[in-house]
């Protein structure tokens, strides 16, 4: 035990990489509205260096925190003083990361065709971009590859576009990864895309969606935090951007689009995760989107996907005003996570993501909502907090086809309630 400790250490120190030895995460139960107030002191006491994968929202809901070494015994000797319950979510974060590593090492990385990737593993940027061409030098006729900007460290953004011709035809758009961490999302894009190219001309839907519409993919939406969660922090959900008069970097895309920006729901604080920017659109990733969006014009569909709390969410995240179209999205909604619990029985919640979580502001599908693009939607995959952001590669696969299922069902009512 503890020459493996001493061995992640040191391969630490040798790839740079923060590590995590002795990182716990404490999975909190509160009973009351005064023992999440206790909870959200502690997201103020940055000397702890708390990283929250679940925020204090409302009692019973469960919050997961990211407590490193040398704040557990604070930490737990807080909780139990004001009698607040929790369980140990996670042992040692480091082992878990150990394992993720051990598992990518033992399969090949390099592909020669998309046949013979390697879907059932976590991939690094670069793979996942040689992918990317890959797919659309085999399948020219149906995929291309769109630049719609560059990130803050200058790596290209890309879109993949699934079109079966036309000019400017109504069109889905999908996002993966936009928070860097949530690696399961980025790897069922990658799937995604290629099950669109398997299923287009044999399955009667996908046929008959991009026979009518286009497919836009972004799989790795936050280019710079994925490639730092690679080579550095495994944790890191940010971008990379550097903030004037801050140590701290990076801003939450999440919380940066302009759909009640710098109302409550996200961060003035520059080292908080839910950092909001210092105006809307600050962020290049965030305000690459919003051009292509605005320029296209005719995006009937966007779906932003997260991960973990397996949750189908619909608008409005910064406002307890109902969404005018919340009674037919809560309808897509019910069908879609119906379709998804039908392939492995895997539970979906859905509603609004004020009421079903928390509030949140400045989020994308606020923006895509109040745009008009009227089916606008926000998942958060796999689990409910076993393994949280470290969910292993073995159930990537299993996520991406039951995810797949709820995806087909948006794209289809889209195609059939046209507006
Ligand atoms: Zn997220």
């Amino acid at each position: 035990m503890r020459g493996l400790l001493i061995l992640s250490v040191l391969l630490g120190a040798v790839f740079g990489t923060k590590d995590f030895v002795g990182h716990q995460v404490l999975r909190i139960s509160t009973a009351s509205e005064a023992q999440v107030q206790k909870v959200k002191q502690l997201e103020d006491l940055e000397h702890l260096q708390l990283d929250f994968w679940r925020h204090p929202a409302r009692p019973g809901i469960p919050i997961d925190v990211r407590v490193p070494f040398p704040s557990l015994q604070a930490v737990k000797i807080f909780l139990e003083s004001h009698g607040i319950s929790y369980e140990i979510m996670i042992k040692d974060v480091q082992l878990l990361l150990d394992e993720e590593q051990e598992q990518m090492a033992t399969v090949q990385t390099r592909a020669a065709s998309t046949d013979a990737f390697n879907y059932a593993t976590y991939h690094t940027l670069e793979e996942i971009y040689d992918f990317i061409d890959l797919l659309v030098a085999e399948h020219p006729q149906l995929v291309s590859k769109i630049q719609i900007g560059s990130s803050y460290e200058d790596r290209p953004i890309y879109v993949l576009k699934f079109s079966t011709g036309g000019s400017n035809r109504p069109a889905i758009w999908i996002d993966t990864g936009i928070h860097s961490r949530e690696w399961v999302t980025q790897a069922s894009g990658v799937w995604f895309a290629k099950k669109i190219t398997e299923d287009y001309g044999q399955d009667p839907t996908v046929t008959a969606i991009l026979d009518n519409m286009d497919i836009f993919l972004e799989i790795i939406t936050n280019p710079d935090g994925f490639a730092y969660t690679h080579s550095t922090n495994r944790m890191w959900r940010k971008t990379r951007s550097l903030v004037p008069g801050s140590n701290c970097v990076g801003v939450d895309p999440n919380r940066n689009w302009d759909a009640g920006f710098g109302e409550s729901g996200a961060s003035d604080n520059p080292c908080s995760e839910t950092y909001r920017g210092k105006s809307p659109n600050s962020e290049v990733e965030v305000k690459s989107i919003v051009d292509f969006v605005k320029g296209h014009g005719n995006i009937k569909t966007f779906i932003s996907i997260h991960s973990y709390s397996q949750l189908l969410l619909y608008p409005y995240g910064y406002t307890s005003q109902p969404a005018p179209d919340q009674k037919e999205l809560d309808q897509v909604a019910k069908s879609a996570v119906k379709a998804l619990a039908s392939l492995y029985g895997t539970q979906f919640d859905y509603g609004s993501i004020i009421t079903t979580i928390y509030q949140a502001s400045g989020n994308t599908v606020d923006w895509t909502y109040n745009q008009g693009i009227k089916y606008s939607f926000t998942f958060e995959l796999r689990d409910t907090g076993f393994y949280g952001f470290l969910l292993p590669a073995r159930q990537i696969i299993p996520t991406a086809q039951e995810t797949w299922l709820a995806l087909l069902t948006i794209m289809e009512y889209t195609l059939e309630h046209p507006y």
